[in-house]
Order: structure tokens, then sequence, then C-alpha cells
């Protein structure tokens, strides 16, 4: 029989992910010889046996990858036949720069889960059960190539039970790095006022604490969360009061399923993203509220177990819905490192259960919901982050900061854009701290060094990312907020050449003249550059960021120069003192700013509407505005005219208030409104007719308006689905932004 070799590369995110062992049970069911080894760039296949075998398990090794593998690219070459019989895997070296994506953290699959029940089994009840296919990865590396005394599992060595399981090829923990067993590994410790008990006896613990109304801190896979029963008002009332969260929404995770199916409405796209690997928290519509839980919200955030913890605590008697929020003070990042954890939430958690095996780097929960019939990520972070998002031609590498607020960071190595996991609002020392840290962490993993690379940030001379940038290099690029909210979209796609029309609408980015945008329209393509080619009419803004917290201080602003006004401080509108008082800084022309931004337009209207108090967290007015319109019938929108490139809201602030004033439903107000907005946005647009339309910002967080848009524009509407539509997705339209200015600048040169 004649034999054939080939030689076969596979790049992507392959390392760490039971790709090796999957590659060896292929070869030896086709009968081929040959090996498979990590490399620098990902895997590498010398394969050799009959033709028809070969060519079966090339498209074997596509059709049938291990579950945690992305497959970029795959290439392969005929080699020369070396005589070898059989199939083996050969030992990563640590010798040149790693440029391999290293894998998220997977949920737990179904063979280990049902290890974990099976009383017959070694690993029953064993909290840190993993395998190949499954397991915590990026959050316990500590160096590439992925082995494992480069995890914080190094402390702990395998047992001989163990070590079999690690060195056989047909075994599905074949070089699972974590693994570990009751007798080797690491456990779970149970603390609280009265008692401490390890293994376990910990964990019934903390199931018993949660039932009985406690708020538990849980050390998961990539931080702390606090838990508690989502039954249970009086807990969830203690937990918002300790953790000084009014109103913000908690996720709440479930048992199974079934019970997700009795809380929240799913189709098959929100089912499936709840069940994926990633196990983010999906925001769908609630049947019937969790008091306290998501307070004046008609979504709820929902997730099912992930780590085999939780699986556990479950089976253990906790509750079948426990809301489960990362666990620190306001708005700072996750608590990840024991004794942060047990000095930060001593006043917050009854109880704690801490395990052992320590985070080698914070990873909150991911946010995601179907939005047009289509998985969207809200927030990219634990079982997404540090995938490669997007490419761009390959060039030097790149560190793009983000913005101050849902701070995230990128890195463009060899044309892959990483993104990082979610790291919070800078305006926090600890939020800071943990940017810089980030950016040290992905850049020693990727061996880079920072000073050698172009540092991308956003154009706002205030923001302590800015600041940061200047630090860690002298090479640095300033781009404008709203440009990177577009350029996102773009990168997403990889269209860099593509002309397209960019709608950037959120509460606040950096303009080119030093004012506050936020309702932008833009023309261009990410390797030409953008220009501004409409907005939203301008506004004074009495009093700068309080504004962004009270919709009447913004109302102040945007109703200053309408004529004809009824009485605001009298019914049904009721503004309270406060409003008279930023009317009185517009007029004095005191602390007051320019604003177009759209967001703030949508808190005047919330304000008009009857959202008069202040806001407890970011976006509340315009989310409570979205869920008064969507509950009224279908309305005629009110006119938002487009003049010469503005959008001029004084027509439309003129109707919502006369008609409020004639006691129009606040519901039909809303909706009229938001109709209003998705015309004037397709208006503009239409500046540019046919063209595509990249749409980015917070404002489209709003599905009702996000439907309104595609009913309007259909296909030509391109809003982002893997990159956060928030500040969030910053990072990735700077990365794009700066890869192609940096090309500019080599051509130029
Ligand atoms: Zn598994
Ligand atoms: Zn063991
Ligand atoms: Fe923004």
């Amino acid at each position: 029989m004649l034999r054939v070799a080939r030689v076969i590369r596979i790049r992507g995110t392959v390392q760490g992910v039971g790709f090796r062992p999957f590659a060896y049970r292929l070869a030896h069911r086709y009968g081929l010889g040959g090996w498979v080894g990590n490399d620098e760039a990902g895997v590498e296949i010398h394969a050799e046996g009959a033709e028809e075998d070969l060519a079966a398990f090339e498209r074997a090794l596509v059709a049938h990858a291990p579950p945690a593998a992305q497959i970029a690219a795959i290439e392969a070459v005929d080699g020369r036949p070396a005589g070898l019989a059989a199939f083996v895997i050969r030992p990563s070296d640590a010798g040149q720069a790693p440029t391999v994506p290293i894998s998220p953290d997977i949920a737990t699959c179904q063979a280990c889960l049902a290890e974990l029940f099976d009383p017959g089994d070694r690993r029953y009840r064993y909290p840190y059960i993993n395998c190949t296919d499954c397991g915590p990865r990026y959050s316990i590396v500590r160096g590439l190539p992925y082995d494992r005394p480069r995890t914080t599992m190094a402390g702990w060595p395998m047992c001989a039970a163990c070590r079999r399981e690690y060195d056989d090829p047909a075994n599905r923990r074949f070089h699972a790095q974590p693994i570990a067993c009751h007798a080797c590994g690491p456990a779970y410790v149970f603390e609280d006022a009265s008692w401490h008990v390890r293994g376990d006896g910990a964990i019934v613990a903390a199931a018993r604490a949660l039932a009985r109304g406690a708020v538990v801190a849980l050390k998961g896979i990539g931080g702390y969360h606090l838990a508690c029963d989502a039954r249970d008002r009086h807990a969830i009332a203690a937990l918002r009061e300790r953790k000084f969260r009014k109103e913000r929404p908690f996720a709440v995770m479930v048992r199974e399923l079934a019970i997700a199916e009795s809380l929240v409405v799913l189709d098959d796209a929100a089912r499936a993203l709840l069940r994926s690997q990633a196990r983010p928290i999906v925001l769908a519509r609630a049947r019937s509220p969790l008091p306290g839980v998501a307070p004046d919200n008609v979504e709820l955030g929902i997730m099912l177990p992930y780590a085999p913890l939780h699986s556990l605590l479950f089976a253990s008697g906790a509750p079948d819905a426990i809301v489960l929020t990362s666990a620190n003070r306001s708005s700072e990042p996750i608590a990840y490192d024991d004794d942060d954890a047990r000095a930060s939430l001593a006043g917050i958690a009854d109880a704690f259960l801490v395990g052992e095996r320590p985070i080698a780097r914070r990873v909150d929960d991911s946010i995601a919901r179907v939005s047009l019939g289509t998985p969207t990520v809200l927030r990219r972070s634990r079982g997404f982050a540090p995938q490669v998002v997007a490419r761009v031609p390959e060039g030097p590498p790149i560190i793009a900061l983000g913005g101050d607020l849902k701070n995230a960071i990128a890195l463009v190595i060899g044309g892959a854009i990483v993104a990082s996991q979610h790291i919070g609002d800078l305006a926090y020392a600890a939020a800071r701290d943990a940017c810089a840290t980030t950016v040290r962490d992905l850049c020693s993993i990727y061996a880079i060094d920072p000073a050698a690379c172009l540092i991308a940030h956003d154009a706002h001379v205030g923001y302590a990312s800015t600041a940061l940038a200047a630090e860690l290099s002298t090479r640095t690029l300033a781009v404008q907020h709203h440009r990177a909210h577009v350029a996102s979209v773009v990168a997403e796609r990889e269209a860099y050449a593509t002309v397209v029309v960019g709608l950037a609408c959120d509460g606040t980015g950096y303009g080119d003249d030093g004012t506050i945008w936020g309702g932008e329209c833009f023309a261009g393509s990410v390797a030409r550059g953008f220009d501004r080619i409409g907005h939203l009419r301008s506004a004074p803004l009495p009093g700068g960021d309080a504004a962004a917290r009270y919709p009447v201080q913004a109302a102040a602003g945007f109703l200053f120069e309408l004529d004809g006004l009824p009485d605001l401080e009298a019914e049904p509108f009721a503004f309270p003192p406060r409003y008279r008082l930023a009317r009185e800084l517009v007029r004095r022309d005191v602390r007051s700013f320019t604003t177009t931004s759209l967001g703030r337009l949508f808190d005047t209207v919330a304000a008009l509407c009857g959202f008069t108090r202040e806001m407890t967290f970011e976006g509340q007015a315009a989310m409570w505005l979205e869920h008064r319109a969507r509950s009224s019938r279908e309305v005629e929108g009110y006119p938002f005219p487009l003049a010469r490139g503005e959008l001029d809201y004084g027509p439309l602030l003129q109707s919502v208030a006369a008609e409020r004033a004639a006691g129009r439903a606040p519901g039909e107000v809303a909706r009229a409104f938001h109709v209003a907005v998705a015309d004037g946005l397709t208006s503009l647009a239409n500046l540019r007719p046919g063209l595509p339309v990249a749409a980015s910002g917070g404002v489209f967080q709003n599905a009702l308006l996000c439907e309104l848009l595609r009913a309007r524009l259909g296909e030509r509407l391109w809003l982002p689905t893997r990159v956060p539509v928030s500040d969030g997705g910053l990072c990735v339209g700077q990365a794009a932004l700066a890869a192609f200015s940096a090309r500019r600048g080599q051509k130029e040169a």
C-alpha cells in the first residue's frame, strides 16, 4: 500500500483545549503514523498513511475538533513519508515567543458532571473536577506554553492515579493541566463567625447557609461572588444595603434550565447562549419579577452553573435560584485574592466559602443577550477573554487602553486583536491598578514589551487611561472616542476598506472640539479615517458629570433654549428644586458645558415622563424609559428634523412636554420619542444613502431602538455582536484604527 505524508499546521485557540490528544486518538482510528505537537503558532501534525485515510483524518480534524478549540486557519502540505508506524504526542517546548491565544475558561462538561455525581467515581463530589474539554484556563495561567507548572495548580503534585490519566493519550484527561482529585488536589473551606470546616462539609455548610438566608462569599473561577437566595427579599435587602447597591440589577444563577424557563422568557437562541461554554449571564424578559433582584426592570440576568462548585451547591440543598453578584463594593473590581476578599467583604458576607486553588487573574462574568435574533455580547469577560476578536494586517504590536468607563484593553500581536476581560470603572483607584496590571499581565503572557508598543488611548486629556498611556511608552496615539466606537463595529467584520456611515451614540465622550459628544454621525473607513458629517444639535449641560446622574439636570440644559414650555415644576412634571438650580447655572454660564449627547436627551425625556429622581447606576433612566415605551401600543413619532447635518431636538422636546402636560400616558410619549429617535438616526444615515450603517455606543443597548432602526435600515444596519456596544468595546476600535494609522505612517515614511 502506498504511504503518503502530510504536514498540517493549525492556528487558533488550539492549546490547552485537548487538541493534541484528540489528534492522537483520531490518528489511531485511521491507522496513521507520525506525531502531533504544540509550537509557538499553534499545533503542528506530521501524519503518514494511506492517502484516503489521511484525507479522512484531515476532514475529521476540523469537523470533530474539541468543543473548546477555535480553529482560525488550517494549512496542509505534502511531506515526505519517514516510515513512522506509531503516532505520538510530542511534549511542548518553551522556546520562542508565544503567539498562541490561551483558551478562555470553559464550563464543566457533561462527562465531568456525570462523574461528579457518580458515587462510584473517585472524583465523586470533587469541586475541582475538570478534563481537556472543560475547566479553568485563562484564570489559572501564569505563563505560556500552557503547562501545569505555569498554572496556579503548580502547588499540588498529581497523585499516581491522576498521573496515569494525565500520561495516557487515550484518556479524556491526557495532558489536562489542572487535573486533581480528593487525594491530591485543593479543597474548599467554609468559614463563618462560629466555625470552620474543610472538604465536602464546607460545601454542604455553604448550601445550608444560603438556604437559611445568609449572604455567602463564594470563590468561583475568576473571582469572588456574593450569593444569597434570589427569592428571599430580606437577604436581598441586606445584600443591597451592605454592598451600597440600591437598585442596580443583580444576576441570578439557577440550578437548571427549567428554573430559568420559569423565571424568564427564552427562545432557542437564548437557550443556546445560556448553555454555551462561555456560560454568560443572559438578559431576558422576566416572567414575574423576583422582588428586589432587578427593580423596575423588565429584564432579568440569568446564568447556569459553570463551575463544579455551583453544581455541588445546588445538589447540597442551596435554593434553586441564587443571586450571584461580583464581590466588591459598589463599582470596584471583583475581589479574587483571598486576603483581599476577607478584608473587603467582612461587613458584607455572613460566611465565606474559600477555594484553595489561587486565581491568577480576575475574570468577571460575561453578559450577553439575544438582540434582533443574534447572540450579542454586552460584557466580554469570563468564557470569552482572551480570545481573538478580529484580525488586522500584520504589523508592530499595539496596546489599546479603551476608555475610563467599563474599561477593557486590547493587544494587537501578529495581526490578532486580543481583547481582555472586563476591568471596571477607572474612577476607582483599584480599577486603575487593575488596568495597569492587566496590561503588564497580557504583555507578559504574549512576551511583548509595552515600551516597544504603540499605545492607543482615548483622546480625553483627563482620562486615567490617557495618563497610563504616557507612562507606558513614548509612542502614543489618541483616538477620538466615537470614531473608536464605529471602528469596533467595522473591526468585527474586518471590513476595514469599506466606506460606511458611522452612528456613535452614548452618554459622553471627548469630541474633537473639546465639547462632550455623544450623538455623532461619521462617513469614512477604518483604513482612511472617519469624517464627522452630522450630529445632534448641541445643548448646554449644567454641572458636567452630575448631569449624568440627575435626569432633571440634563433636562435643565436641553430645555433651556426652548420656548413655549409648560411649567415643569408643576404637575404632572413636578421637577425637584435641582432643576431650577441647574437652570441658574446655565443662565449665568457657570459650570456649564456644551454637549451633543444623545444619552442625555434620553435622560431629559425620561425626566419629562416622570423619572425625576437620582439615578443609582449608569443608563438607569434610559432603561426605565425604554421599558415604559415597550408597554405602549404602536404610535406615530414626534418630529425630529435634520437640517445642515444637525438633528434638532427642539420640536421633539416641545411635543413631549406638551403631550405630557395634556395628559397623554407616559408609555405612549416614551414610545413616540423612541420612534422619533429611530427616524432621526435614519435621516442621519441617509446623508450617505445606501452605505452600511455601523452603529455603536451605549445608546444602542436599547433593544427597542435597535428594532425600530432595523425596520428602517434593514441589512444596512451593522450592530456589533462579539464586541460590546458600550465603552467596553472601545479598545477594539482603537486597536483597529491604530493598526491602520501605523500602516499609513509606514507608507508615508
Ligand atoms: Zn470535563
Ligand atoms: Zn489525584
Ligand atoms: Fe462611549
